[in-house]
């Protein structure tokens, strides 16, 4: 799995076994959610390009660095949205764009129901959010849609990861990186990751 990413940090191990933790409690669960994906953010992020700045200190003048490309946050809807506020602290000037999609039952294929992306890209790189990569459904599909607008880097950052959905998004899109915190057994009969933690987008938003 060479561009398969999962993160050996012992931060990152403490902070997703109480993720896990089916006694963690939606506030406290948010809380560690954006903590790992600023954690991860920073994986991520580790081969961007900088283009030189000179910088003068009190004492002298240097060549230092300034990020050159433009990072979009393509948070995948619901839970995703989790993931946005981890990264912001690190890249504030990252733009978030959202993209609506759902799976049609009939057809099983997923059917974009909102995107107000621009015609031209407005940025070089984008990173898709979503805490759990299972199937892969919603991920290669959001993959495409920032494919067909042009953008050209495009890197997926989770928490957990089944061996199913990776193999999916490796199959279909080889040159996307992938990024987690841990990478699981596999999808039970109902899509879910075991052991994984259940529904992120329910313990995030106290709806389970
Ligand atoms: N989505 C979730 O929230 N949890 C899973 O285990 C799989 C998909």
């Amino acid at each position: 799995m060479n561009n398969v990413f999962a993160s050996q940090h012992p931060l990152v191990a403490h902070k997703i076994s109480r993720l896990r933790d089916k006694n963690t409690e939606p506030k406290k669960f948010r809380e560690l959610v954006r903590e790992i994906a600023g954690l991860m953010a920073y994986e991520a992020t580790a081969d961007l390009l900088t283009s030189p700045r000179q910088v003068e200190t009190p004492l002298a003048t240097l060549e230092g660095a300034e990020l050159k490309e433009k990072i979009g946050l393509v948070p995948i809807l619901r839970a995703g949205l989790g993931m946005v506020e981890g990264f912001w602290e690190l890249m504030p000037q990252a733009e978030v764009w959202h993209i609506g999609l759902y799976r049609d039952e009939q057809t099983l294929r997923p059917v974009e129901y909102y995107n107000k992306l621009p015609l031209e890209p407005t940025v070089s790189v984008c990173l898709i959010l979503d805490p759990m990569l299972a199937t892969g459904g919603s991920a290669t599909a959001t993959v495409e849609v920032l494919k067909r607008w042009g953008v050209k880097k495009i890197k997926f950052v989770g928490l957990i990861g089944a061996p199913e959905g990776i193999a999916r998004m490796q199959r279909e899109h080889p040159d996307v990186s992938i990024y987690l915190a841990a990478i699981d057994e596999r999808l039970n009969n109902r899509g879910y990751i075991l052991p994984g933690l259940g529904d992120a987008g329910d313990r995030q938003f106290g709806t389970g």
